[in-house]
């Protein structure tokens, strides 16, 4: 019976050529092309004849679902036809959100790569000798500024003025380029402890085999102490790797070479020593409220050879991976051919240099994650009962609530900082309910779900953007 019914309702469904030909979607086709409108009409009857075999449809529901195939296919066209990468509201209070896109980008950056890449630019080009220059000149000069300075005593430091960065793609390729250049055909020596995965598939021993080093192992998951290093080290060492454990801890009955006895190792046994630092503090995070986060010139001043981290997270700048270390080291880097392959765009070098440069002038305002680390509890708080007023009502009730912020992006995963939540019941929702309208209202607004509430951190949005939080939630309510 059911099989009858539904081979009258597939006759009923017109052909993609009869749907493209209906009056209404005349200007349509005028105005994107017919390609683009043929493929709208596929995927909307498409959609229905889904529904016809999936038995969602009666006789009532066809006529419906036929009526509204113009409507749907001006929606589908419009879809197809928009950036499906686009802006949203971050509230969950998660600084480096790898998600949502890490650091946003300070005004300055965005407004470097328009200039930079609008027209054609110096990339590559020595305009005082006329030649080929390097592309990496642009940064370099910046990072052997700021991590050349003694910050105690405001005197450039003699072990540190000659420290050489390169960028590439993202800390993944900087780890691989390294361990490729330093190590191939040869041993790497890592604790068992810091044998970590990062999200996204960054595992520790899977980009060592891809780099053509061999893991050494040595320690135990909780203990690793310099003697474990100083005993594995054989004529196939090339290198000492220490990881920054980044999303997690270990405490406990735990132990941990201080680096500067793995740096004293390293110099007694003419091994070079590499840190990867994942997140790559640019500056002091104490003055931020940020403990244990161990910055880059830290690691260099203390004798690291060459430090590799992320140019989105604490930095606050484009995706890219930094090695930054000592000269001749770096230059090996450079002239290998993976270099190449793992290079960053103008769009990059861009960003980047208009990021650091916020650093050399201190201008750590410009830089939004630095900027959003720095806003007080008090502050964020008044925020917060501001929007509360606008939409408190009998169907939406709103408390502002103590809580904490978390940096995210694999830095100082335990440190937090204190803030103050909007915490939002609705009467006729659940929380879940409630937090899924947020994220599915233009624009798309991300919070957390704790204990039956939604909770939004201002921390994490842009001032500018809390009246059209209040604006989504009156309309909900
Ligand atoms: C985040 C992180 C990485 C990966 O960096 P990407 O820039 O995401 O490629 C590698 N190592 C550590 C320790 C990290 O924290």
């Amino acid at each position: 019976m059911k099989a009858v019914v539904k081979s009258e309702l597939f006759r009923e469904l017109p052909s993609v050529d009869e749907v493209i030909r209906i009056a209404p979607l005349a200007p349509l086709c005028e105005a994107h092309g017919p390609s683009a409108l043929t493929e709208a009409a596929r995927v909307v009857l498409g959609r229905i004849r889904q529904e016809i075999s999936s038995g969602l449809l009666d006789a009532t529901g066809m006529r419906i679902a036929l009526d509204g195939v113009p409507h749907a296919i001006e929606q589908e066209l419009h879809k197809s036809l928009t950036p499906s990468l686009r802006p949203l509201i971050n509230a969950t209070g998660v600084i480096l959100h790898t998600n949502l896109g890490r650091a946003p980008l300070a005004e300055s950056a965005l407004d470097h790569i328009r200039d930079a890449s609008r027209h054609y630019s110096n990339l590559e080009f020595d305009i005082e000798a006329g030649s080929r220059g390097k592309r990496d000149a642009h940064v370099d000069r910046l990072f052997r500024s700021l991590l050349a300075q003694d910050s105690n005593s405001g005197e450039p430091k003699q072990a540190s003025t000659s420290v050489s960065t390169i960028a590439v793609n993202n800390n993944a390729a900087a780890v691989l380029l390294a361990l490729n250049t330093l190590a191939e055909g040869g041993e790497v020596i890592v604790s068992r402890g810091e044998l970590v995965e990062i999200g996204g598939s960054f595992r520790i021993p899977d980009v060592m085999a891809k780099s053509g080093a061999t893991l050494h192992e040595v320690g135990t998951t909780n203990r690793t102490r310099v003697t474990d290093y100083e005993k594995a080290i054989n004529d196939r060492t090339r290198l000492l790797l220490r990881v920054h454990r980044s999303n997690f801890e270990i405490s406990g009955f735990t132990e941990q070479p201080h680096l500067e006895d793995l740096v004293s190792l390293a110099k007694k046994r003419g091994i070079p020593l590499m840190e990867d630092l994942g997140s790559g503090a640019l500056v002091d995070l104490r003055s931020f409220g940020v403990q244990g986060e161990p910055s880059v010139l830290d690691s260099l001043r203390t004798g690291v050879d060459v430090v590799t981290y992320s140019g989105d997270k604490l930095l606050g700048g484009p995706q890219a991976g930094m090695l930054s270390g000592r000269p001749e080291l770096i230059a090996r880097m450079r002239s290998n051919s993976l270099f190449r392959a793992l290079r960053v765009d103008k769009l990059t070098y861009a960003a980047l240099e208009s990021t650091l440069l916020a650093y050399v002038k201190q201008d750590f305002n410009s830089i939004p994650t630095l900027r959003m680390m720095s806003l007080s509890k008090d502050d964020i708080g008044a925020r917060a009962d501001a929007v509360a007023k606008q939409i408190h009502s009998d169907k939406l009730k709103a408390e502002v609530i103590d809580g904490e912020s978390v940096i995210g992006g694999g830095a100082a995963p335990s440190s937090v900082l204190p803030t103050k939540l909007l915490a939002l019941t609705a009467a006729d929702l659940s929380a879940d309910e409630l937090s899924a309208r947020l994220r599915k209202s233009n624009p798309s607004i991300v919070a957390r779900v704790e204990e039956g509430r939604v909770l939004l951190d201002l921390r994490t949005v842009f001032p500018g953007q809390d009246t059209v939080i209040a604006s989504v939630l009156r309309s909900i309510a």
